[in-house]
């Protein structure tokens, strides 16, 4: 497989386009209504990487399609496998900058971690991510590759069965494609994915709350990593734009739909945001808040300004906060071998790229 063709500003990705698009494309091309979801089917319930493969389509249709639209997608340029399964996907996106992706998988699950953004603006201080700095948003198509490349890549019988949004960025910064992507991944004429199983992570973007409530169904997951609005604005730059009792009112005001909860993330600082008094602040600060919390000991990283903590303070973290009525539960990070845990996603140069692992869709 070659490499992206140079991008032609007369030519449209279909990946980058809702199943609306699809009906203004039907229209402006004098086609039947029904051609839309034709071909929104090939696009992303059988992620066809050329027009070529959509057999049921005329070979004129599509001699016709090819003249304005092409399939194309970031480049797979490298993949690295861990020792408990999970695999980190790093792609080179058309203007050169690298995002990463993870599978994980366990049991009959296969989970991707998908990125949102290159690079993320909010530069939490214990994130790899973070200290990258800010490149942009990522496109719908720069989205949808990465769970049909996943999906091509998830291992023999294995298809993704849930999808969480904590890769590189902060997805309600790229609401508007988050939503549509979102909109395609439940549809069952696109990739048929429930929305219980997949689950947004935020930083804590006050405004992009209730917008992602109202307009999808799907699990929302805060990181907190802080109780006081003290702490977190020094671990959190973004707190002091969107501090704690405006977060806590939008996250109290979240539409939860059915018996969901909220899920809390608390990344576990050694000598930090971990001691007793932290549990307890943290207990008062969710009070009556239907949620679970999910403690991540920090994972640690070259140069980072903070260290793990202990398993004897993680673990009276969690009691305290199991002995209150919350569930807590430790979450081992996966793929830390292969820098694919948590806060450890970072476009790194690599230095000898594999051309042969390079999995792309025809270029434009
Ligand atoms: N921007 C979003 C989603 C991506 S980060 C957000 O912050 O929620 C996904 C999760 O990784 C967040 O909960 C974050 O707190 C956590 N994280 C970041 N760096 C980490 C590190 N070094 N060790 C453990 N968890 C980390
Ligand atoms: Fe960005 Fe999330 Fe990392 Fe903070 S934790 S820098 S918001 S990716």
């Amino acid at each position: 497989m070659g490499g992206l063709k140079p991008f032609s500003a007369i030519m449209m990705n279909l990946r980058d386009i809702t199943y609306e698009g699809f009906l203004d494309l039907a229209v402006s091309m004098g086609e039947k209504p029904y051609r839309a979801g034709q071909l929104y089917r090939w696009v992303y319930a059988r992620g066809v990487s050329s027009i070529d493969e959509m057999t049921d389509i005329s070979l004129a249709l599509r001699e016709r399609l090819k003249e304005k639209y092409c399939i194309t997608g970031p480049s797979l340029v490298d993949t690295f496998s861990s020792e408990d399964g999970t695999v980190k996907l790093v792609y080179e996106l058309s203007d050169g900058l690298r995002i990463q992706s993870v599978i994980m998988p366990e049991g009959k699950r296969t989970t991707v971690c998908v990125s949102t953004q290159a690079g993320c603006a909010l530069g939490c201080g214990f994130c790899l991510t973070g200290t990258g700095g800010y490149k942009r948003n990522l496109t719908l198509s720069e989205m949808v590759t990465q769970i049909l490349s996943a999906g091509a890549l998830a291992g023999e019988g294995r298809s993704i069965t849930n999808i969480v949004f904590m890769g590189m960025g902060e997805p309600l910064l790229n609401l508007d494609t988050l939503i549509e992507f979102i909109n395609i991944l439940v549809d069952p004429a696109g990739f048929a994915i429930s929305h219980n199983r997949i689950t947004v992570s935020t930083a804590g973007i006050t405004p992009g709350l209730q917008r992602l409530g109202t307009d999808t169904n799907v699990n929302l997951a805060v990181s907190l990593n802080a109780a006081t609005d003290s702490l977190r604005s020094e671990l959190m730059p973004v707190n002091r734009k969107y501090p704690l009792s405006g977060l806590m009112e939008g996250l109290r005001s979240y539409p939860l739909h059915g018996k969901k909860h909220l899920t809390i993330e608390y990344v576990l600082l050694g000598g930090v945001n971990e001691s007793a008094d932290d549990a307890r602040a943290l207990v008062r600060l969710l009070a009556s808040l239907k949620c679970k919390i999910n403690l991540i000991p920090f994972n640690p990283f070259a140069g980072a300004a903070f260290k793990s903590p202990r398993d004897e303070d993680v673990e009276r973290f969690r009691d305290i906060l199991m002995k209150s009525g919350y569930m807590a539960v430790i979450r081992k990070s996966r793929g830390a071998d292969i820098g694919a845990a948590c806060g450890q996603l970072k476009a790194r140069d690599l230095a000898r790229l594999s051309k042969e692992k390079t999995l792309e869709a025809e270029g434009c």
